[in-house]
């Protein structure tokens, strides 16, 4: 089922969901099966599925020469959605990437979504790979997420890449990212918002949103979106802190702000099981405030780890 008619059957109550992110290649399934059973109580509608970059690794040759290779740690978006769906009975939602693919490797993505009977996709741009300064797209790929919606909504109009003599349509419910704080590449957040804008108007249904530690910018950037004419639900994403360390890796990965309240008390705690008890007791309160604010969905990064959004959960849903 589309997530925009998970939201709107659920006629007005706030909804639980979660992101993924697929296991290093060489790992057991097991261990994301075993991070997503203790969440299945609070029924999510959905669960969404990362993408990740290509990078580079060296490998060691003989003599001590390092050979560069370009390789995915953690391939198998699709196939995790497949037994997601399959496993639990819930809509998987993986996320398609401009980042690492032609449009014709986009397209068979997505082929492979709609014969699995994937409904939803969420459409990134991805970010630069690590020795690049810029985002550079995939030879013949898309460049921005807004290129991506269009190449997934003619598909839902039996629009294909070539002129391949058939019309058979598609019928993603197209997800799409926003920033509360802004997009760290963007002059300004107007200018952030058009953007988000062209987005909608190339076709996309839902808005996600990245991390935030402050309601009131989640707040703000709604209120924004709503003047500007963006109508589609605006799904607040919320990660709790779960280490010290994330005080800075945060910031420095998702270019997020993160108030002094919280900074400070995470910076009185003596390890990193305080340091997460806070994590935890800062996301029941947004959660809390949101849930009363009339959110369709909390949606919350995990990160690999579940069991502080199992407790987190046990409060507020
Ligand atoms: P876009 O919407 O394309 O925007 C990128 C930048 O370009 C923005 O600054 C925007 O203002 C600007 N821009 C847009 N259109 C134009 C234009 N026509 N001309 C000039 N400037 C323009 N990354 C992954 O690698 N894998 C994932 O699975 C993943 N999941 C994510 C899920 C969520 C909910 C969020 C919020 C982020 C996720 N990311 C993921 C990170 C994301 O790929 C990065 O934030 C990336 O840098 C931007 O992606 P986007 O889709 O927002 O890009």
């Amino acid at each position: 089922m589309k997530i925009t008619e998970h939201i709107k059957n659920a006629k007005g109550k706030t909804l639980f969901s979660f992101e993924i992110i697929p296991p290093q290649k060489g790992q057991n399934i097991q261990t994301l099966y075993n991070n997503i059973d203790p969440l299945m109580e609070f029924k999510p509608p959905f669960i969404d599925v990362t993408t990740s970059r290509e990078e580079h690794i060296y490998i060691k040759k003989e003599g001590g020469l390092l050979e560069q290779k370009i390789t995915r740690m953690r391939p198998g978006t699709v196939g995790i959605c497949a037994s997601l769906k399959y496993k639990y009975g819930i809509d998987p939602v993986p996320h398609v990437l401009c980042g690492g693919f032609t449009k014709e490797e986009t397209e068979y993505v997505l082929v492979d979504c709609h014969y699995l009977g994937i409904d939803n996709v969420v459409a990134l741009r991805g970010d630069a790979m690590k020795h690049e300064s810029n985002f550079v797209p995939c030879g013949g790929g898309n460049y921005y997420a807004s290129e991506l919606v269009k190449q997934i909504n003619n598909l839902n109009n039996g629009k294909y890449l070539h002129d391949i003599g058939t019309s058979y349509k598609t019928d993603f419910c197209i997800g799409v990212a926003g920033y509360p704080e802004k997009h760290f590449e963007s002059p300004s957040m107007e200018s952030d918002l058009r953007r988000l804008k062209e987005k909608v108007d190339a076709g996309a249904d839902y808005v996600v949103t990245q991390m935030f530690f402050d309601n009131q910018k989640y707040f703000d950037f709604v209120k924004a979106a709503r003047s500007i004419g963006i109508t589609i639900p605006i799904i607040p994403g919320i990660k709790p802190i779960a280490i010290s360390r994330h005080l800075n890796i945060l910031p420095q990965i998702f270019r997020v702000n993160l108030p002094d309240t919280l900074v400070r008390e995470v910076e009185k705690c003596k390890n990193n099981n305080e340091a997460r008890q806070v994590g935890i007791d800062w996301a029941i309160q947004q959660s809390k405030e949101l849930v009363a604010a009339g959110v369709p969905v909390v949606h919350y990064y995990s990160m690999g780890k579940s069991s502080n959004i199992k407790v987190i959960a046990e409060k507020v849903f």
